[in-house]
């Protein structure tokens, strides 16, 4: 099958590497103008370029279409369904891209969330902190990721600046999680519904950005990844979804899972499944868009994914290290830039960590790993 991939990052690249063995051939749109997939055929769709030759083209080349980035057109997506089958909908991606639609819909299905208020003004702000109680986080409603166009404020006196600093009409305030840790569940659907879990993830940001992912978790309760399974079957059934999906949730100190945000496509939380499960996010995903029958999702052994980010570091270096594994997206160097990942993977947790810090020691700006159950 000839798949088209909406977006041309290294989530797209991951998904052509998976594919290729699956005989898929793959075809990007890319709407930001800066492809870095350097994979398969890219066509340039942008609102500068504004030729619909290129839309078109792709739309002859391809049998159905996905995406690995959400912040696209909700129109474009629409007007693609009219000509090719799209998995996941332009539904899913309607609501990932709005905080406001997303809070809604883990409402209505009884997901708990973080106590929320929408504000659309500096004094609407004041008053959400003051009854949320601070800390409060203040995010715009569309286009924030990698904790951009936010801001915590601690006290209602910040409001104006933190108003000012975002710049966005709407925001949502959210009480401040006082959590153990972050996790992550990633669920992959297929198109006769059957669904399969991944083994959640603890995630490590810092500054807003994924630094390390590590699944399984030794010392979660099996019900506690069944609710997360729970959870995201709901939202799974509820959108008709078709592929992965990924909600990102706080965990709390008495175990309660709050429901943070999902991502509507393959995730970094789950890269690790790459090496360290059955069979990985990007097969999967593939699998279920195609109507293939799901692989296993189970862990093989313990595993670390550790972001490479800003400065690359000796890839002889990572690589000496015994079952580790280099995933690399061949993007030049930059502050922030997400370059590539290791997989790193060991008999048992304990072993793994000590890998994992011998790897972070190997890469530039990596910061302290440092894991809820140690
Ligand atoms: P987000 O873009 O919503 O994933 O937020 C980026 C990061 O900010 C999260 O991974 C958390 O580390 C932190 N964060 C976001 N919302 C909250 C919250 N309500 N309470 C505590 N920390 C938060």
């Amino acid at each position: 099958m000839n798949i088209g991939v909406l977006g041309a990052g290294q989530l797209g690249r991951m998904l052509a590497l998976a594919g290729y063995p699956l005989a898929n051939r793959f075809f990007f749109l890319d709407t930001s103008g800066k492809p870095s997939a350097g994979i398969g055929d890219v066509w340039i769709h942008t609102d500068r370029t504004d030729d619909s030759s290129s839309l078109e083209a792709f739309l002859d080349s391809v049998d159905l279409v996905t995406y690995e980035f959400e912040h696209l057109p909700v129109e474009l997506v629409r007007d693609i369904e009219r000509h090719k089958p799209v998995y996941p909908g332009s539904t899913a991606l309607e609501v990932c891209q709005n905080r406001a639609e997303e809070k809604a819909l883990f409402d209505r299905l009884s997901i708990p969330t973080p106590a929320y208020r929408l504000v659309a003004s500096a004094d609407e702000l004041a008053s959400a902190v003051r009854e949320l109680g601070a800390p409060v986080v203040a995010k715009s409603v569309t286009e924030g990721y990698d904790g951009k166009g936010q801001a915590v404020l601690h006290t209602s006196d910040d409001a104006e600046g933190a108003w000012q600093r975002i710049g966005h009409s709407r925001l949502i305030v959210e009480a401040f999680v006082d959590f153990v840790r972050e996790v992550s569940i990633i669920a992959v659907r297929g198109r006769n519904g059957d669904v399969a879990f991944y083994p959640m993830a603890e995630n490590v940001h810092v500054n807003g950005i994924l630094r390390y992912s590590l699944a399984p978790l030794p010392d979660l309760e099996d019900s506690v990844q069944r609710v997360a399974d729970d959870y995201i079957r709901t939202l799974l059934d509820e959108l008709d979804y078709v592929g992965v999906l990924a909600l990102e949730l706080f965990q709390t100190r008495d175990g309660r899972l709050l429901a943070n945000e999902m991502a509507p496509r393959v995730h970094n939380s789950g890269h690790w499944s790459l090496d360290g499960a059955v069979t990985s996010q990007f097969e999967n995903h593939l699998r279920a868009i195609q109507g293939l029958p799901l692989g296993a999702t189970h862990a093989r052994r313990p595993t670390c994914m550790v972001n490479i980010i800003g400065r690359m570091g000796d890839a002889a270096e990572l690589l000496a290290i015994e079952d580790a594994h280099l995933h690399l997206y061949g993007k030049g160097e930059r502050p922030g830039r997400k370059l590539g990942h290791v997989n790193v993977l060991a008999d048992s947790t304990a072993a793994l960590l000590k890998k994992v810090r011998h790897c972070a020691g190997r890469l530039p700006d990596a910061p302290e790993p440092r894991f809820s159950f140690e």
